[in-house]
Formats: C-alpha cells, structure tokens, sequence
C-alpha cells in the first residue's frame, strides 16, 4: 500500500517573513497517522492550531493566509508544497510569528532543512488520495483553472505577460518526489521592480529583497546570478499550485490546469471542487497488486490527513 509519511526527526529553521520582515523560528515535529500538517503559533498563550485546510484560508493576496479564530499564519505556500512535494502527511509545523519566513523565495531551503533531518518516513496507515472524477474549473476574466480526471497527478500552467523576459511561457510535469526537486522547487517567486517598488512604499514585502525573489526590470532580470531556470516564472506557478491544492488535505490524482492562475484562483478551484461531492472520490491503494496497478501515481507525494468526506 502506499502508506502516509512524516518527517524522520524534528528540524528547526529561521528566517525573515516577505511582508513583515519580522525574524521567524519555525519548527518541524513528526506526527502520528492522520494528523496532516498543522501549523502551530508557538508565540501566543496558549498555543493555537491552525490545520492547513482550505477552510482555514483567509486570504490569497500576495500570499496565502491560514487562520482559526482571529489567529492567522502568513505566506505559507512555499513549505506546504514542499512537504506535499516529499510526499509528508503528518507535521506539526510550530513558528513563533505570524508569518512562514520567505528564505530565498522557492520551496528549495525547506527541502534542504527536511533533507537535513534525515527526511520522510513511512507510516502503518494507508495513504488517502482524492481521485477527480468529474471535470472543475473556475474562471476570472481572461485567467482560469481546471482539475480533470487522469491516472496520474500532473499539472500544467501557462503564463502571458506583456513583457520582453517574462512574456509567455507554459510547463508541464507529472508529479513525483523526483520531478518535483528537479522541476519546480527550485523555482522562486517573481515581481516586477515597480510594483515591488509600491509595495515597499506602502509598507508590504518589507522583507522582500533579491535573496528571496526574482525582480524583473523592465528589460532585464535585477538579481545579479540571473534566473535558476530561463521560464522559472512559470514554473515558480506550477510549485505554488502544489502548494494551494495540498490544502485540499490530501494528494490529487488529476490533471491541474492553470492559465495565468495565481492563490485565489486556485483556492477558488479546491473550493469548486469540494463542494461538489460528485466531482471527487476519496481512494486508498491497499494491497500490493492495486498499488502496482497505479504505479503511474507515484508513491511518494501526499498533502495531509483528510478533512473532508
Ligand atoms: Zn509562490
């Protein structure tokens, strides 16, 4: 079967929040079967859990916020695709601010410190999948994004901007541990220099500097090593639709479409899909036969225990 999987040990980092520019520890447990990734405000009394559901997502601009209550988690993307990308379904994720550190903008630095502590491991329970039966999409003028039925979990984004660099661009993969390191983790987060300019003149990205994303002049890129791949933009989008669809709680098997796509849209999209029952069905692949069957999957993604059905 394909079982779900946590972290080997617990592994702690820091960083500097893109918005608030305020120094954050975040810490990574290990956690029993079924649990799914919980963030954790290790800086209130008493401590507040914050599950990373789509329930729980009180705003997608700029960034994806989660919160219970009136306690909120900023900016989160980036670590959930790469515990969905290693295939973890159980962490506590314990941060002592309201906001997950940027580091360099990509999911590659989380990758590294999960790496460092040895990795996932696998657990004695059943790993559960969410199978798109029907077709969803949502749409907002000229962007759109779409889940279908498929054997595997792929994605494909497509860009247009009206610009020298950027331009139009459009990726493609089938989601596995090793596409996803190859891939798209390394891809980070892009901005154009005058709308980074105005979000610093009204108080936003205030941590936000060309360590932690690209910056794009009118014709040239501004950080000085250049871009880690020549359409890391697009696949910059690919890595944070992994990361707004691991909210559905657990890893798709589906086809994701995405045209100039951004958080709100795509948590539109898992919002789309859940409430309609019949689009999705919820899977487990128990014995060895039915799990070879299905190897196209992949056995090692996963987004967290199930919240719904
Ligand atoms: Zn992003």
């Amino acid at each position: 079967m394909f079982q779900q999987r946590t972290l080997k040990s617990m592994v702690t980092g820091h960083g500097v929040g893109l918005h608030s520019g305020q120094l954050t520890r975040v810490r990574l447990v290990p956690t029993p079967p079924d649990s799914g990734i919980v963030f954790v405000r290790t800086d209130l009394v008493p401590n507040v859990e914050i599950p990373a559901t789509s329930a729980n997502v009180r705003d997608t601009v700029l960034a994806t916020t989660l919160g219970v209550g009136a306690v909120t988690v900023a900016t989160v993307e980036h670590l959930i695709a790469a515990l969905a990308g290693l295939g973890v379904d159980n962490a506590r994720v314990e941060l002592d601010g309201p906001e997950v550190p940027i580091l360099d903008g990509s999911s590659a630095p989380w990758v590294q410190l999960i790496t460092e502590a040895g990795g996932t491991v696998a657990q004695r329970k059943a790993k559960r999948f969410l199978v798109v039966r029907r077709a969803v999409e949502v749409r907002a003028d000229d962007k759109w994004a779409r889940l279908e039925p498929a054997n595997t979990f792929s994605l494909r984004c497509s860009i247009d901007f009206d610009h020298p660099i950027v331009n139009s661009q459009s990726f493609e993969m089938t989601m596995s541990d090793t596409a996803f390191l190859r891939e798209v983790a390394r891809a980070r987060t892009f901005g154009f220099a005058k709308d980074v300019d105005a979000m610093h003149a009204a108080g936003l990205a205030r941590g936000g500097s060309l360590d932690n994303a690209v910056v794009i002049d009118d014709f040239s890129i501004r950080n000085p090593d250049g871009l880690r791949f020549p359409d890391e933009f697009v696949r910059h989008k690919v890595l944070d639709a992994i990361g707004d669809l691991a909210l559905l709680g657990a890893p798709i098997i589906g086809r994701y479409v995405g045209h100039k796509t951004g958080h709100a849209l795509n948590t539109r999209l898992v919002a789309e899909l859940l409430a309609n029952p019949r689009s999705y069905e919820v899977a487990e692949f128990k014995a060895t036969r039915e799990a070879e069957g299905a190897q196209v999957i992949l056995p090692s993604f996963g987004l967290g225990g199930l919240a719904t059905a």
